[in-house]
């Protein structure tokens, strides 16, 4: 097998124009001084460019597809030149299945929408599109200028169910079903977007192995391909996962999609986009601050990924010169962590189930993400909030990692997939703590036993209230009411905000001790909620639960609320990253950028070591000395002041000769 050079890249810059029909000057401004100039200052390990995007025209000359006129000179060729004289690998911007004009020139290739419409822009995976044109563009791109990579635009996340007589054919082969559902609740709907999905993932293999046979080492990853919103175990031929997260709130976007990522087995990166739009795209696109690109950066690199930062140029070509100062000032940022960040895995503490049996009985056909992953996330965010380290899984991966992890949070998968139903009373009986929620939990015979709970009639749908510290916080339902068989009530559900008039006298939330482990069960969409409001009370109701059912986490903070940790392990090293997600002024969907990040401290670290650290210090370091303690087995750090980012570096010590 060739080498694959994403496992040793750390940074890298991606631009793209998607070069289109109107363009008049594309590729007039690039120079090898100009591109020299800006990577020499910016230190990137590898650069994607514009070759195709979501218009379907080129941005080089090419003999198999369709150019755009606007070409003046060919940047492609430019941008090889200067990478290869800097010893810097080059990935190719290309956007597959969006491609409004080999459509608008091949109707017959186009996806088949269920009421029978040809979809302008976007083409069916099992039509001539792959054969005819994608693979030969690809084939030409490696054979003409070399590359080293692709990074597939449009693609998985384009992706809709195809209703053409191919698709219909093969469907009708394979299943019998000669008239497919249109729409979710007909029957088949299930086994039909398991086709398409196949459809997708054959299309792809397919063009992954054309490009490897042709050049080994040139390298496939498909945007989003692998993410959270594509929770399949990774079986195609790609040699590396990214996304682009959203540019405004990327923080929030990238949380998840790192954790996930970086359970997936395979090398990693996210995209930072460095420019924003308030208002929708009305206020007009403007570059990022350093702060938040920083933060982005941040939150990137503590979960062990590498940072990508795209950057859209004007139609010339020109590399924008303060922009690219900016990038200088990221890339030192990350460069300055690149040693505690680099190369580590994540610690085992806390994981999340995101099912794809769930996923995808929920999400948007084939591969939006719809409201699938509100609780998933909302899980994820409720543990992150209280200072944990969380993991994200689909169901192979828990099941492969299970008894490493104290703490497993499934929630509100319905429906969940038996193996991991099958697995949990064992990992319970063994010690694990474990949360389920949602009113399916009571109703499912195999959960209700384990949780030690049964059904007590309906759900009750609409707004109900928890009791927290004396208050109470309003969560939407549905909630399950339920008879204790064996479990004990933890929290009751109330009717109404006065904890003492609004009783319902059933439990909102059960424990049940088994074995050496508990099962809580939150038996209302607890995390869906959460996701929705991240109200205080229920943040404060979800870190209590956390605390009781699971009482021996490797680490915990003090810290202010911006503060989020990971917890990695890197060689003989232990790493506590801390990130700083605060803002000041505060952002609002009018005012999307980070200006400032407020600093914040003291954050107080303390993590379970059963031997006195070697030496503990901070990346970077900070002008403060860095006090620590280490007794009854803990190791009690303060960092007095943390501004965005800094990683507490925690060395074993030396073994004694
Ligand atoms: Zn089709």
């Amino acid at each position: 097998m060739a080498s694959n050079w994403h496992e040793s890249v750390f940074f890298g810059l991606h631009y793209d124009l998607h070069a289109d029909a109107e363009d008049t000057e594309l590729g007039a401004a690039v120079s090898h001084k100009l591109l020299r100039s800006a990577w020499q200052r910016i230190g990137p390990d590898w650069v994607q460019c514009d070759c195709k995007g979501h218009p379907g025209y080129t941005s080089y000359p090419t003999r198999v597809g369709t150019a755009s006129p606007g070409i003046v000179r060919d940047a492609l060729r430019i941008h090889r030149e200067v990478t290869q004289e800097l010893g810097l690998l080059l990935v190719m911007h290309y956007s597959g299945i969006w491609d409004e004009v080999a459509i608008a020139q091949h109707p017959d290739w186009a996806r088949v929408a269920a009421d029978g419409s040809r979809v302008p822009g976007r083409a069916c995976p099992r039509g001539d599109y792959l054969t005819a044109l994608l693979i030969p563009q690809m084939l030409e791109v490696i054979d003409d200028y070399d590359v080293d990579g692709f990074w597939v635009d449009g693609d998985v996340w384009a992706t809709q169910p195809c209703y053409c007589e191919r698709c219909r054919a093969a469907f009708a082969t394979q299943t019998g079903i000669t008239t497919p559902p249109r729409a979710a609740g007909e029957p088949s709907w299930s086994a039909w977007l398991t086709f398409q999905r196949q459809s997708y993932e054959t299309y792809a293999r397919r063009y992954a192995d054309a490009v490897h046979g042709r050049k080994p080492e040139c390298l496939v990853c498909t945007n989003w391909l692998y993410s959270v919103r594509h929770p399949d175990v990774p079986t195609l031929p790609v040699d590396f996962l990214s996304g682009d997260f959203s540019h405004a709130w990327g923080l929030e976007r990238a949380l998840a999609e790192a954790r996930f990522l970086g359970s997936r087995g395979r090398p990693w990166n996210l995209m930072a986009w460095t420019f924003s739009t308030g208002e929708d795209i009305h206020g007009g696109w403007n570059t990022k601050t350093k702060a938040q690109l920083c933060q982005e950066a941040a939150e990137v690199i503590s979960n062990g990924g590498a940072l990508c930062l795209y950057v859209h140029p004007p139609r010339s070509g020109h590399l924008v010169g303060w922009q690219h100062d900016l990038l200088a000032e990221v890339a030192d940022f990350v460069r300055a962590r690149q040693a505690v960040s680099q190369g580590s895995t994540s610690v085992p503490q806390a994981a999340v189930l995101h099912g794809q049996v769930h996923y995808y009985a929920h999400n948007e056909p084939l591969y939006g993400l719809g409201q699938a992953t509100y609780a998933v996330e909302g899980a994820l965010h409720a543990l992150l909030d209280a200072g944990y380290h969380a993991d994200l899984q689909n169901e192979q991966g828990l099941l492969r990692y299970l008894s490493t992890y104290g703490l497993v949070v499934i929630p509100e998968q319905d429906p969940l997939a038996e193996e991991v139903t099958a697995a949990l009373p064992e990992y319970v009986e063994q010690g694990g703590q474990l949360i389920l929620s949602g009113h399916q939990v009571a109703r499912n015979p195999t959960l209700a036993r384990l949780a030690g709970v049964s059904a007590a009639g309906d759900p009750r749908p609409g707004f109900h209230q928890l009791p927290t510290a004396g208050e109470t916080v309003a969560v939407a339902g549905p909630w399950q009411p339920v008879r204790l068989a064996g479990a004990q009530a933890q929290l009751e559900l109330l009717a109404g905000p006065e904890p003492a008039r609004h009783r319902t006298g059933t439990a909102a939330i059960t424990t049940r001790l088994l074995g050496r482990g508990t099962v809580t069960v939150v038996h209302g969409p607890v995390f869906r909620a959460y996701y929705r409001t991240r109200y205080p009370r229920l943040r404060r109701l979800l870190r209590a639960l956390v605390r009781s059912a699971w009482q021996t986490p490797a680490v915990d903070i003090e810290a202010p609320g911006s503060v989020a940790l990971t917890l990695r392990q890197r060689g003989s090293s232990t790493v506590v990253h801390l990130l700083n997600r605060a803002a000041d002024p505060p952002t609002s969907p009018r005012q999307v950028m980070v200006e400032r990040v407020p600093p914040v401290g003291p954050v107080t670290v303390r993590l379970h070591r059963l031997q006195r650290p070697g030496a503990v210090r901070l990346v970077p370091a900070g002008d403060e000395s860095l006090p620590w303690t280490w007794d009854d087995h803990r190791l009690t750090v303060t960092v007095p002041r943390l501004e965005v980012h800094a990683a507490l570096v925690v060395e074993a010590a030396s073994p004694v000769a």
